[in-house]
């Protein structure tokens, strides 16, 4: 590569998924997240191509969250001869081990239950990754607070800001040494006022901005305070039913998890049994748990008045990441007696489009009863049982039964963690001038091309939104 730095966007580029910023200085290369693209045929078979440059030629990874679109390719990159350090906040690296972990194993059981019943073109049918390939990746980890510029290639040095998107969330601003010039990667945005997370730190310039478009066309409904969640539930308890609530994101089963327990605690809801069914979960509510002071007020409030020896803080539920009756489900056995009793509960469980995992069987029993209700805490995807479901289907089919939608199906659509269009025009509201280079990525064209229109209308600026695998000159 000759002539100056350059960007190319090998992930999250007009779509939302596998996001992968290459950025190449003086012929020298480093990697901003390395994600798994997810959701449609075309986009996945993207997980199966060759990088268009040698793995071992990548001299770091700089990772910004651990959502698998952000760092699901890690493990393949390390087994394709990726040598360097991933570069990441601790809370980052604690998330990244659980849920590559999950992801191999997951990975693995798929390609054998793809063989062992024959539905697959490939033969064999081969993981994308294994767990042991997820572990050696995690060996490379390098965990660096935020706040501390290390460097991270010859000449470049990367830091973390919080980006209040999920625990341990950052933008990573890179300073290239020979120039002084700053490229600041966005990662994904989070929310202002939001519980659980701080607000977005805020930035004053950059020459090179990458940020997210998620949401570049929507606002998200106003925040109330828990009330319809409320609503919700009462109006379930009420009919002697359970609350069935298909969560899988990481960082959402804690938010939910913190307003039950809030309004437990406000008598908005009575005290219910809550369970938590999903074999990872426990593992991300104790590193949620373990690093509290990392939260936002009032939850890290709490946890240090209950350190200092606050008995009453020391007993808040929202301190802990626990409701009045909390149980988290691991084995199977434990899941099917959830599944069975007709006791009302509110049961969280995944997948959150309910396109496989526990939450099927939750469904098979709770859909054909009026009295339950379906709660859809996150984004439904086109194709999913989940959107169907939304949609009105009288019915779904699950594990080849066609199963009666007779619960209420219901939606909370204020837990979304990425900014809205409104949130991320605030954020670039605080340049102080404008980026010499701006580009948008990690959205689908229409909200991006719809984000773009508006920075250009409101903030002046020339905004560029590249293509999968453009190269843009930095
Ligand atoms: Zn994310």
């Amino acid at each position: 590569m000759t002539g100056g730095p350059t960007l190319t966007c090998l992930g999250a580029a007009r779509t939302v998924t596998g996001s992968k910023h290459l950025v190449q200085i003086d012929g020298r290369r480093l990697l901003v997240d390395c994600g798994l693209f997810q959701g449609r045929k075309e986009l996945r078979e993207r997980n199966w191509q060759p990088l268009p440059v040698p793995p071992e030629s990548i001299e770091a990874v700089v990772l910004t969250h651990a959502h698998l679109d952000h760092c699901g390719f890690l493990p393949r990159l390390v087994a394709q001869g990726f040598k360097g350090r991933i570069f990441c906040t601790p809370a980052t690296a604690d998330l990244a081990r659980i849920v590559l972990a999950d992801a191999g194993r997951i990975q693995e059981e798929d390609a054998e239950r793809a063989n062992r019943k024959g539905y697959t073109r490939h033969h064999p049918a081969l993981p994308l990754f294994t767990s042991e390939d997820a572990d050696r990746a995690m060996a490379r980890l390098q965990p660096v607070g935020y706040e501390r510029p290390v460097p991270v290639m010859d000449g470049v040095t990367a830091e973390f800001l919080d980006a209040g998107h999920l625990l341990g969330s950052a933008y990573a601003r890179l300073v290239v040494q020979a120039t002084g010039r700053t490229l600041l990667f966005g990662g994904d945005l989070g929310r202002y006022g939001r519980p659980v997370l701080a607000d977005p730190t805020p930035v004053t310039q950059a020459d090179v901005l990458v940020v997210e478009s998620t949401y570049g066309d929507r606002r998200h409904a106003e925040d109330d305070e828990g009330a319809a969640l409320a609503k919700v539930v009462n109006g379930t308890l009420a009919r002697g039913g359970k609350v069935i609530i298909p969560s899988f994101a990481l960082g959402r089963v804690e938010e939910l998890l913190y307003w039950i327990a809030t309004l437990e605690e406000q008598g908005e809801i009575p005290e219910v049994p809550v369970y938590v069914d999903s074999p990872m979960a426990a593992t991300v509510l104790t590193a949620y748990r373990k690093r509290m002071s990392e939260l936002d007020e009032p939850v890290r409030e709490l946890a240090e008045a209950a350190a200092g020896g606050d008995r009453v803080a020391a007993e808040r539920r929202l301190c802990a990441f626990t409701t009045a009756t909390l149980h988290v489900v691991q084995s199977i056995a434990d899941s099917r007696a959830v599944q069975e009793s007709p006791a009302p509960s509110i049961v969280i469980s995944s997948s959150g489009m309910a396109t496989g995992g526990r939450v099927l069987h939750h469904l098979v029993r709770a859909l054909p009863d009026p009295r339950n209700t379906v709660l859809f805490a996150g984004y439904q995807a086109p194709g999913t049982r989940g959107h169907a479901m939304r949609a009105g289907a009288a019915y779904v089919r699950i594990h080849g039964q066609e199963v009666p939608v007779k619960a209420t199906i219901d939606a909370l659509d204020s837990l979304s963690a990425h900014a809205d269009a409104d949130e991320i025009m605030r954020w670039l509201g605080g340049f102080t001038r404008p980026p010499a280079v701006a580009c948008l990525v990690h959205g689908e064209p229409e909200p991006m091309d719809a984000l773009k229109a508006r920075i250009e209308r409101d903030l002046g600026w020339t905004v560029q939104t590249p293509g999968h695998r453009a190269t843009v000159a930095l």
